[in-house]
């Protein structure tokens, strides 16, 4: 075997069907006596909800979480930290309100409890991209780790089917380009293929049956080895071409990955021959590419970037900022592939 590096991420895992009745436990453990409920102002329902579970234990809810990050909503969530002295966070949501978590234990220290909703898998990354002026700048620190993340299958049971699939098609990306990391290891490449083949059989299930449990235990338990993957090692081409799309055209996240992953995985598959074998195996497939691209088609997911609502004129535009300061890759960045990458996923052709 090669020699390899593993940097394991230190955060404790509550994982199965109920597991939100244990977060007094688990905000009792850490000795939190004032900490401060997180959403959206779309899940401020539940929010208040686990606010009433935890009686006093709760100072406060601040439902204001949105998309991308924005410094002006955590300034303002900020104050409510001050005014209430707050001493931990518990996240109920998806990436948008992690992301709101991260960036006050960034500037506080504090705990924090996550309890994701969706498939992003943001609650295992020690990552943060927050936008300020228009801008989203990334970075990674170990204040940033949530330390406890409670996963409860009956919370994502309200996930709709489209969202399902989209944000699972998400967290397959991560486990995709962890597979071809330059810093991979045996460890996150293990976690990699089982994750992906857990959410690849989950997902048409779960457009069938949205209440199946099995379905919905099996995506999310895939959705955090895949986020695991995220947080353990360097991304490439995919999420360059991700992060550049939303951050330029400000297309909808986990859409995005859905459409660019079969694309980005066709032009890195001559330079990727253990990922590429890893893939067959975890989806029974004999063209990864070509079945994850179907995956989408068929489950009703977008395909084309056009659809998301990007103009022609980006593609170009996408090329060049994926080329400049651009990711480690497995295959060297050329100019004319790039450009057939980006052309076909735009138009929503096969890969
Ligand atoms: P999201 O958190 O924006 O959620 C989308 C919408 O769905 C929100 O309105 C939310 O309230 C709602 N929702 C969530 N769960 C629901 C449920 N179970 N039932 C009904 N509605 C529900 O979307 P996302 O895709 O989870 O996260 C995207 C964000 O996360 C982006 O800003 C992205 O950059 C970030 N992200 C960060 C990392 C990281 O490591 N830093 C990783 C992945 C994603």
């Amino acid at each position: 075997m090669d020699s390899f590096v593993y940097n394991g991420q230190p955060v404790r895992v509550v994982f199965g069907s109920g597991t939100l009745s244990q977060l007094p436990n688990e905000v009792e453990r850490l000795e939190l006596k004032r900490v401060l409920v997180l959403s959206t102002a779309q899940q401020r329902q539940e929010a208040d909800q686990l606010a009433s579970l935890l009686g006093a234990a709760a100072a406060g809810v601040y439902a204001n979480a949105a998309m991308h990050t924005p410094v002006s909503v955590t300034e303002d969530a900020m104050a409510v930290v001050a005014d209430e002295r707050i001493d931990g966070f518990v996240a109920i949501g998806g990436g948008s309100t992690t992301g709101l978590a991260k960036a006050l234990a960034l500037r506080t220290d504090l705990d924090q409890i996550i309890i994701p909703t969706t498939y992003a898998g943001s609650e295992m990354t020690p990552i943060l991209g927050e936008t300020k002026d228009g801008r989203k700048v990334t970075q990674s620190n170990s204040k940033i780790l949530p330390e406890v993340v409670i996963y409860d299958v009956d919370l994502t049971l309200t996930l709709p089917p489209r969202l399902a699939v989209t944000s699972g098609i998400n967290a397959i990306a991560h486990a995709v380009e962890a597979l071809y990391a330059r810093d991979r290891n045996p460890i996150v490449s293990m976690m990699a293929e089982a994750g992906v083949a857990a959410l690849f059989t989950a997902l048409p299930v779960i457009v069938e049956r949205p209440r199946d449990r099995q379905a919905r235990s099996a995506a999310l338990y895939g959705a955090w080895l895949c986020g695991v993957c995220l947080g353990s090692v360097g991304m490439a081409l995919h999420h360059k071409l991700c992060h550049t799309l939303g951050g330029t055209f400000d297309l909808p996240h986990a859409e995005t990955h859905t459409v660019v992953l079969p694309h980005a995985l066709r032009y890195n598959e001559s330079a990727a021959e253990d990922a590429i074998a890893a893939l067959k195996r975890a989806l029974n497939v004999q063209d990864p590419a070509d079945a994850l691209f179907e995956l989408a088609r068929k489950l009703g997911a977008p395909t084309s970037l056009r659809e998301l609502g990007m103009s022609e004129a980006g593609v170009a535009q996408t090329v060049d900022l994926a080329l400049s300061n651009p990711y480690w890759n497995p295959r060297s960045l050329e100019r004319d592939a790039l450009l057939h990458l980006v052309t076909n996923a735009y138009a929503g052709a096969r890969p």
